[in-house]
């Protein structure tokens, strides 16, 4: 008898602790906090480059200091630093066969301030034929890691030039791609570029709590932190973008699940913390953290974007995009069972969100990556709006979806569960 009450005030107790201890831990209270802080005016709307970005990421690297989590750099504590470059060209010289050519019919996509290529450097030969998706190839090529001398159909002649958006921001470490508007390949030829580059030092903020047994099985959880600034053009005497909801509520969460996985201690996985910066510029923070990893060795991640007001369902739900690519969404609502939440396939696929957020790179790996968002995508009245302030949010409601995701996501974290991979062969 005695025993019996021992086990039974034992799974009490228990039962009780943990209904607790997620409350004591993913609150409201500590919501509001984190977001008061990530969405002030003091951080200027975090826009990548800017005192105020930094500012945002210091802040997050003293949170994951506090949860306990482990920096993910030897180096560099919890930033994990690296290099972009904004190159302008000065002056460029095409030569094919023996004649010179304009020099608009040459683009070169390099982080260099001097290059010469010819027949003889190494370099891979592309081509880009008449009747090709001209981004689509172009893309393929510029991912391709390798350095690459592309010949684009004469019949692209009219939108040769919107190859110049690849030349945009490019990683310090990118390899050469060199376009050039000719229909074949000569014998013969000379590309030449000079440029002014500017090198611009960005940082992700990375915090890890190691796995008990399966130490080198990754689940990721992220959202960005870095947003649009500071306008020259103020309404209502506001000039700040705060991103209360775009993205301090994915960073919120990141915080608070943090604290509390570290706190549960029953991961048997690996569980990596991620702030990404460079979201709105072009998503290069989770393009540069991707590259980190193994991909075959991550077993899911969860993006967090935008989930501080009521999903177009109301409350207690929220969106996953990609929902149909692997079986995650199914695993997490398993794992929701009896709550009051729901999760939904993602009702905007026309936007594209599975392919445009910081999902993207692993999941285009077959990761079984995706977002969750509550935003309404067709009625979100502050999205990149000045108006996008803490006092616009249900933090309520955003507390209840931080809870979600840290109870949905216990079976993959523990490794009882491993979400199926994206089949990358019917990715767009
Ligand atoms: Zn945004």
């Amino acid at each position: 008898m005695k025993q019996l009450i021992i086990v039974i005030a034992f799974i009490a107790g228990s039962l009780f602790s943990f209904a607790q201890s997620i409350d004591v831990i993913i609150n409201s209270k500590e919501a509001l906090r984190i977001e008061n802080t990530l969405a002030s005016n003091d951080m200027k709307g975090r826009k990548t480059g800017t005192p105020g970005n930094t500012k945002a990421a210091l802040f997050i690297a003293e949170e994951f200091k506090k949860a306990g989590l482990q920096p993910a750099d030897s180096k560099n504590g919890y930033l994990q630093k690296f290099a972009m470059v904004e190159a302008k060209v000065r002056s460029s010289n095409i030569v094919l066969g023996g004649s010179k050519l304009e020099t608009e019919k040459l683009i070169a996509i390099t982080p260099k301030r001097m290059l010469q290529v010819n027949e003889k450097s190494g370099y891979e030969t592309g081509k880009i034929a008449a009747g090709d998706n001209l981004g689509a190839k172009a893309m393929s090529f510029v991912q391709s890691g390798k350095n690459y001398i592309v010949w684009v159909d004469n019949s692209f002649a009219k939108n040769f030039k919107r190859l110049n958006y690849f030349k945009s921001k490019l990683f310090a470490n990118t390899p050469d791609v060199l376009f050039v508007l000719a229909d074949a390949a000569p014998e013969t030829y000379l590309l030449e570029v000079v440029q002014e580059v500017e090198e611009i030092e960005l940082m992700n903020v990375v915090g890890v709590l190691p796995g008990k047994s399966k130490k080198e099985e990754y689940v990721i959880f992220s959202g960005h932190y870095d947003h649009l600034g500071v306008t020259d053009k103020p309404e209502n005497g506001d000039s700040i973008y705060n991103g209360a909801n775009d993205d301090a509520a994915g960073i919120t969460a990141v915080i608070m699940l943090a604290n509390y996985f570290k706190q549960l201690h029953n991961n048997e996985r690996t569980i990596v913390f991620a702030a990404f910066t460079a979201e709105e510029i072009g998503g290069f923070g989770s393009q540069y953290f991707s590259k980190q990893y193994n991909p075959d060795k991550v077993a899911a991640m969860f993006n967090i974007e935008m989930i501080g007001t009521e999903s177009k369902w109301g409350k207690n739900s929220a969106y996953i995009t990609g929902y149909e690519k692997t079986d995650m969404g199914a695993i997490l609502e398993k794992n929701l069972k009896g709550s009051a939440f729901s999760f939904h396939p993602d009702p905007y696929t026309a936007e594209q969100l599975f392919y445009r957020s910081d999902n993207a790179t692993l999941a285009r790996l077959g990761v079984p990556a995706h977002t969750i968002s509550t935003s309404k995508m067709d009625s979100e009245p502050n999205y990149h709006k000045l108006s996008d302030e803490v006092s616009t949010l249900d933090i309520e409601n955003m507390t209840e979806v931080i809870k979600a995701i840290a109870i949905s996501s216990t079976s993959i974290i523990k490794g009882t569960d491993t979400p199926s991979r994206v089949n990358t062969a019917d990715l767009k």
